[in-house]
């Protein structure tokens, strides 16, 4: 199964060679040899009727002596390499190049006859048993005052013929060869540069779907299958590092549910069986409604960035006053905010400021950062919510002065359930699951969120929106 195409494709490249030759041994021969005798006749013919017209008709007429004639057959014969006879209409021969003439004792072809040939001007074989060999024969009829007085034939051997037919043949299965040397090498490249690479490519697919994401597919190429083994390549590490991250992530959720689990369970066994006294039960019972408000706040900000990866980030994009947006989620904080004795200052640009985003999940990525900006504030501080617009886009930030964001962790503090060191003691209720909201979120609408942070200091987030086009909103 392995390799059968490729074996197939070298059993149809062998195929196809041989049988090149054998065509060129065999159609192209005979198609060559007849060529070539129809040729030689072709020429035999004008010559035998340049020597009838030229000199037989003057023989005949008496007019050019026997030897002269002989002669003049002589250089011919010798120029063609041909035998040319005169020969009478009953067979006997004349006057021949190759000898001098018995005219008294003439050779005679037995069962001479000139129709033999029909409408072909040349025949092949012994000739009448004359000779010993193939020979091709071309007859020109002698005439005189509109009479057959005899006939001129040139035979010439037909080995000669083939032998130049095997000089052609010869060029054509040099030219056969080369040709096949040549597809040969570009085969074995093709083998090299495209076939092994692609049995490599397969053999890794064959490992990804078994399971085998860390398989690594060596081929340094820069054409397309080195584009298609590094997308390969890049697949298998994305995959392999998302099957990291899910069981990281599974084991985190598992941690933040199993803490608070267990402290209720324990608070809850000795609330019945009594090791908590009754006036103390308040006080437990506290921590556990704590500890599930926890949990229930982990719960939805889990089925947010759940809903996030199945409906891949879908928004419903209105055109909205951001401004009155951030307003509205300003003061839901009003409570909190006077407890800390915390104020949020707004400084926003112009009365409205249409953008063009999904409501409630901008309102969303607001409340987390303003949420996050108290929780880090130190109590009797400011926070600032303030917008921008500068070249078609608005910048949304939210600045606080509070215990500010290691330098260590600044890019971390993006990750599912990350937290820092510093926060864990200011904030206990924290999942550390909603700046990764807050990111998704701006990420879906193709914008950026950044933070500029210093321990101790302070802490800056700031997000883009799109400015809507047209300025009449939906609010
Ligand atoms: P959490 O629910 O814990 O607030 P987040 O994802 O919103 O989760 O934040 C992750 C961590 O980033 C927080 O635990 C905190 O350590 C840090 N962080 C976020 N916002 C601020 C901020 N304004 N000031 C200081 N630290 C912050």
């Amino acid at each position: 199964m392995k390799n059968r195409i490729y074996m197939k494709f070298i059993l149809a490249y062998l195929l196809f060679g041989v049988l090149s030759f054998i065509a060129v041994a065999t159609l192209t021969s005979d198609l060559t040899l007849n060529h070539l005798k129809e040729k030689k006749a072709e020429s035999l013919y004008k010559v035998g009727n340049i020597i009838v017209s030229k000199y037989a008709a003057g023989f005949y007429k008496g007019e050019l002596p026997t030897d002269n004639f002989h002669n003049h057959l002589e250089a011919m014969g010798a120029y063609l390499s041909s035998t040319i006879w005169i020969v009478d209409s009953e067979g006997k021969i004349i006057i021949s190049s190759e000898e001098h003439t018995d005219l008294e004792n003439p050779t005679v072809i037995h069962n001479f006859d000139p129709t033999i040939s029909g409408s072909s001007y040349y025949q092949t074989g012994n000739f009448y048993g004359m000779f010993h060999e193939n020979m091709l024969s071309v007859m020109n009829p002698i005439t005189s005052n509109y009479k057959i007085k005899g006939y001129l034939i040139i035979l010439t051997p037909v080995s000669e013929i083939v032998a130049s037919k095997d000089r052609i043949l010869n060029i054509t299965y040099y030219t056969l060869a080369v040709i096949f040397l040549l597809s040969t090498i570009i085969m074995i490249a093709f083998t090299f540069m495209v076939y092994v690479p692609i049995r490599k490519i397969t053999t890794a697919a064959n490992e990804y779907a078994h399971g085998n994401l860390k398989y690594e597919l060596d081929i340094q190429k820069e054409d397309e299958i080195g584009y298609l083994a590094n997308t390969l390549n890049y697949m298998s590490s994305e995959l392999s590092k998302s099957e990291e991250y899910q069981k990281k992530f599974i084991a985190n959720i598992s941690h933040d549910f199993r803490s608070p689990l267990t402290s209720i369970k324990g608070y809850i066994e000795a609330i019945i069986d009594g090791t908590i006294p009754p006036e103390m039960q308040e006080k437990y019972l506290n921590i556990i409604l704590f500890e599930t408000e926890r949990l229930s706040k982990l719960t939805s900000s889990l089925l947010t960035l759940n809903d996030f990866n199945t409906k891949g980030g879908m928004l419903e994009i209105s055109n909205f006053d951001i401004n009155s947006v951030i307003k509205k989620t300003a003061s839901t904080f009003e409570g909190t905010c006077t407890s800390k004795k915390i104020s949020i200052e707004l400084i926003l640009t112009g009365h409205h400021l249409y953008v063009a985003a999904d409501m409630s999940k901008i309102q969303q990525v607001l409340y987390n950062l303003i949420d996050n900006a108290i929780k880090f504030s130190h109590n009797n501080s400011i926070i600032y919510v303030e917008t921008t617009e500068k070249n078609g886009k608005i910048f949304v930030s939210v600045k606080d002065t509070g215990i500010g964001i290691p330098k260590d962790s600044l890019k971390k503090i993006w990750d599912r359930f990350y937290k820092t060191d510093l926060s864990r003691g200011k904030d206990k209720k924290g999942t550390g699951l909603g700046l990764s909201i807050v990111r998704e979120i701006v990420q879906a609408h193709g914008e950026n969120i950044n933070v500029i942070s210093t321990e101790g200091v302070g802490s800056e987030f700031l997000f883009t929106l799109p400015l809507s086009k047209s300025l009449s909103g939906d609010i």
